[in-house]
């Protein structure tokens, strides 16, 4: 555990609190996320519609995937923080047979004492309550597990997931929303790599920074310096096209990547007038900007036919 290790679990203290500033402002509903963050700092409109999408989007993702495969499927959330997804899903009664969440101890052991202390959140917990196993950084139910590994550290990722009994042939999703861009390339390449070559009927959701090589990025880059987390991974930032080539130098068939500004422009119009509307909202140059400057990932390898190139973005 490095300096820069401290300094980049602090970013899931920012995501969760952009998040809930949005939820608080009614940019979409989240019963669960204020059990995670109090009194967050209010966040600008662009920010927070830049939230939405992000949130909108790789949920969409993940619904699509639990439908095509009639919820016989696993979801591996690495670098989680604290995400709420596992219980908005359960809400929607979508639900995967095996929902995994991945981050630091330090990150870990917190959610867990949330979990722990909020009747909300451990009652949506599938199991006879004794049947839970509960410890300081690990949770483990019949459906869902919370577990502590550094993500970097492939033999002691695969046993921290072979310990929640993920099975392999199984179709699972992974997700890492800006999670890859932390990790030296070295790391995030070994890391798609072993994903695409042990799980066979697999799919990978990844958000993140792109287009980081103009005046915009570059601000963000010095931003972020500013608070002792380097983007070690920025270089696969650079474009969309950087993005794909190294999912497909890692083993993913099908992959496809789109700037959020797409993204944003294919939400339905009533939608965009409702969010646009929330709030004083006059900086559209602004949320173009931010946009541009983040690209959802929709990658999947498909040796069992489940026809998950059917899901587009
Ligand atoms: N994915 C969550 C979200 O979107 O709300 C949290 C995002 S936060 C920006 C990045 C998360 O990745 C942090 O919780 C951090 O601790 C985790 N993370 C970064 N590098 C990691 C690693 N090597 N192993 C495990 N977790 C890591």
């Amino acid at each position: 555990m490095s300096f820069n290790d401290d300094a980049v679990q602090l970013t899931n203290d920012d995501a969760s609190s952009c998040k809930l500033s949005a939820v608080q402002r009614g940019y979409w509903k989240d019963s669960y996320i204020s059990f995670f963050y109090e009194n967050p700092e209010r966040k600008s409109p662009e920010i927070s519609i830049g939230y939405y999408t992000r949130v909108h989007s790789v949920r969409y993702l993940l619904k699509e995937f639990i439908k095509k495969t009639e919820g016989n499927c696993q979801i591996v959330n690495l670098g989680a923080g604290y995400d709420t997804t596992y219980w908005n899903l359960k809400d929607d009664s979508l639900t995967p047979k095996s929902f995994i969440e991945v981050d630091f101890p330090a990150v870990t052991m917190k959610k867990c004492r949330i979990i722990k202390e909020q009747m909300d959140l451990l009652e949506k917990l599938q199991s006879e309550e004794d049947d839970i196993q509960l410890s300081r950084t690990e949770i483990h139910s019949n459906d869902y597990h919370l577990v502590s590994a550094d993500i970097r550290e492939l033999k002691q990722l695969e046993a921290k997931l072979q310990s929640c009994r993920i099975d392999t042939n199984l179709p699972t999703v992974f997700i890492t929303e800006c999670v890859l861009v932390y990790l030296d390339m070295e790391y995030s390449d070994r890391l798609l790599k072993w994903i695409s070559t042990k799980f066979p009927t697999s799919a990978f959701i990844n958000y993140e920074q792109v287009n980081m090589e103009d005046r915009f990025g570059e601000v963000m880059i010095v931003n972020l310096k500013r608070r002792n987390t380097e983007l070690r991974g920025v270089e696969a930032c650079q474009s969309v096209d950087t993005q794909i080539n190294r999912f497909k130098r890692n083993g993913w068939k099908n992959v496809e990547c789109l700037e959020m500004t797409n993204v944003y422009r294919n939400l339905s119009t009533s939608e965009k007038q409702r969010l646009e509307k929330l709030e004083r909202f006059d900086e559209k140059d602004l949320l173009d900007q931010l946009l541009e400057h983040y690209c959802l990932m929709w990658a999947n390898s498909d040796s069992n036919s489940v026809n998950l190139s059917d899901v587009t973005i």
